[in-house]
């Protein structure tokens, strides 16, 4: 199906598509355009080889505008299960389910008809997205599985690795009663978004059996309905539901927001159930009618057709809605049209509350892919056409920290290739003077960071470059370079983004794609927590400094760059940045030098007086009586000094 035969399809403009129960009856909505005929066939449960497994009926739906099939089943069928069974003109019969399905059974073969009053754990009523400032935003992401998996997380073994593991706030390290762990350990480290690798039910974990295996989850399976391994019970549907958004409510009361990483990028397979309800439609093709490959697995969803682009908007729409998620991480952002991130962005800002739900995304695609009717990729060079509150991931600013991703061995300025001290001078103003030929409209949209789940964690980068591969090796120079690091990116101009446990030097013991590794090697060692903890008061000192400092988190367009660099001998950096007035900082001024060297040196200071809030050691000096300077500074070896004002 070329790009004039979809276009010429009828759109459907209603908002009711999928199984709406009411307490009446029960309307099934299905856009299949090309079919002849549609039937939907419910069941008892969610497999046929679950005790009380049966047909409960099968019917006939009628086609009405704009190539919808609707019928309306008498009753709230909410808890039954059901497919749609789809036949085309030339005889082919699809057995789909339903796109729009808000749950499923075990590894989602079967939807089920969901109404969410019935789903919804207690107290969801009160449940609220946290009012965050915009300037004291940082985002620290983490898979569901590895949040609690660990044996001494403290978490009860029934909810270790389930979306439940999130609930308790009073864990510690095998419950000594003295090391926080999960999210008692969370609520006091100063970040104030958890980004969730996927919860979307994926395909390649087998829900069915405790030891199903192990999935970062980027195979998108059934886009609205939550993955069933993280539930207690993935063979009834609204389980995974109601305790999806115990999860959500539980990081909301300890004042956190949760952010989304949705793959609408592409489906698991090429025969998705949105293909094969109107097959030719869905994906991506090159004109000798091959699915085009952009996302390195082979079937690219083509979101500038305007049905997938209602379809991304209203996934979209129904997780903010129903599960009230704070923000939404786009991978492969690139293979998203320009357009489609915008009409995104529109919806959730008509949402109460809705402007201040994130969007960012991976501004780049793993492959060629074939956009049509004149779309445009959303990558760095469509900022002039992407509204400013949508972020990208900045790979210059990541890279030139410490080292490019992809070769271990590729040191960045922290680790032995101080040229790179220009390329940090722009990562500090949020690249907005355009060096690398891409130009943020503010600093907001750029997602600092220098750690995500690919690639190598950051302590096992700088232990590539710098020990040779021992990852175990508590070095004194990694861990000045490691806080190094944190002082660069957590004092640049953006929104400021980890890998969790980079805080506490976290390994993957050198594997640098750990999507379906162990999940031993995969989970948060909370262990390793209590044995780095000097490193993660290090994050919490600088994390706070940051929200102290309103100014380097503004998402002000119209905020004027006010910075000043120091003219210092390469590769030192230096610059300081003044407040804006009434803005609430706790400093008129900040003054920051990186030197990214193995020997101590003195620089100059500024006029004036200057307090030191961290000497590249602690963070936290400026909680006391921290000493003040004049004229001159010393800096540590590999370190970031910060000063305030006085
Ligand atoms: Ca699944």
């Amino acid at each position: 199906m070329n790009w004039h035969q979809a276009c010429e399809l009828p759109y459907y403009h209603g908002g009711d598509l999928g199984a709406n129960p009411t307490a009446e009856e029960t309307t099934f909505k299905l856009w299949a355009p090309t079919a002849c005929g549609v039937v939907v066939c419910l069941y008892a449960t969610g497999t046929d080889t679950e005790p009380g497994a049966k047909e409960l009926g099968v019917h006939e739906m009628r086609r009405g505008d704009s190539g919808v099939w609707a019928i309306a089943l008498p009753g709230n069928l909410h808890g039954t299960y059901y497919i749609y069974r789809i036949y085309f003109p030339d005889g082919r019969v699809h057995e789909v389910v339903d796109p729009y399905a808000r749950s499923a059974g075990a590894n989602g073969t079967r939807g089920m008809v969901v109404d969410l009053t019935q789903a919804a754990p207690d107290g969801w009523e009160q449940d609220r997205r946290p009012d965050i400032p915009a300037h004291a935003r940082s985002v620290w992401e983490v898979h569901v599985a590895d949040f609690s998996a660990d044996e001494h997380s403290g978490v009860r073994p029934e909810w270790r690795g389930k979306f439940m593991g999130f609930t308790p706030d009073d864990t510690t390290l095998d419950n000594d009663g003295e090391h926080p762990t999960c999210l008692n350990y969370l609520k006091n480290l100063g970040i104030s978004h958890v980004q969730l690798q996927p919860i979307y039910d994926y395909a390649t974990v087998d829900e069915s059996r405790p030891d199903g295996g192990y999935n970062w989850g980027y195979d998108p399976q059934n886009y609205n309905v939550p993955e069933g391994s993280f539930a207690t019970d993935p063979f009834h549907g609204e389980v995974r539901v109601k305790e999806c958004r115990a999860m959500v409510a539980a990081l909301h009361r300890a004042g956190l927001g949760v952010v989304m990483d949705v793959v609408y990028n592409h489906t698991y397979h090429g025969e998705s159930n949105l293909e094969r309800t109107v097959p030719g439609y869905w994906n991506r093709r090159w004109p000798n009618d091959m699915m085009t490959n952009g996302s390195g697995c082979g079937c690219d969803l083509a979101s500038e057709r305007p049905m997938v682009r209602k379809y991304v908007v209203e996934s979209v729409l129904y997780w903010a809605t129903a599960y009230h998620i704070d923000g939404f991480r786009f991978d492969l952002m690139a293979l998203e049209d320009v357009d489609t991130m915008n009409a995104i962005r529109a919806a959730l800002d008509s949402l109460p509350g809705g402007e201040s739900i994130l969007l960012y995304g991976e501004p780049w695609m793993g492959g060629g892919t074939n956009f049509e009717g004149g779309a445009r990729p959303a990558d760095k060079r469509a900022l002039d056409a992407l509204h400013e509150r949508i972020g990208f991931f900045c790979d210059d600013t990541r890279d030139c920290i410490k080292g490019n991703v992809f070769d271990a061995a590729n040191a960045g300025y922290v680790n032995g290739a101080p040229q790179h001290g220009y390329d940090v001078l722009h990562s500090i103003s949020a690249w907005r003077s355009g060096a690398h030929g891409f130009w943020p409209k503010c600093a907001g949209q750029v997602v600092q960071y220098v750690s995500a789940h690919d690639n190598y964690t950051l302590w096992d980068k700088l232990a590539a470059v710098g020990r040779r591969g021992d990852y175990d090796c508590p070095d004194a120079d990694l861990l000045a370079q490691n806080r190094m690091t944190a002082g660069i990116y957590l004092t640049c101009q953006g929104l400021p983004f980890m890998q969790g446990g980079e805080e506490f030097a976290r390994t993957k013991k050198g594997v640098s794609n750990s999507y379906r590794s162990s999940p031993a090697l995969n989970r948060l060692d909370w262990n390793r927590a209590e044995q780095y903890h000097a490193l993660v008061d290090y994050y919490r000192g600088l994390l706070a400094l940051r929200a102290a400092f309103p100014r380097l988190g503004s998402t002000d367009r119209h905020a004027p760059e006010a910075l000043q660099f120091f003219a210092l001998e390469q590769p030192l950096v230096g610059w300081m940045l003044p407040a804006v007035w009434g803005d609430g900082a706790a400093w008129s001024a900040l003054c920051v030098f990186y030197n990214p060297t193995d020997t101590a040196c003195t620089v100059p200071l500024p006029a004036g007086q200057w307090k030191l809030l961290s000497d590249g050691t602690s963070s936290s000096l400026w909680r006391g009586q921290s000493r003040v300077f004049t004229g001159k500074a010393p800096l540590a070896p590999y370190s970031a000094t910060i000063f305030g004002a006085v």
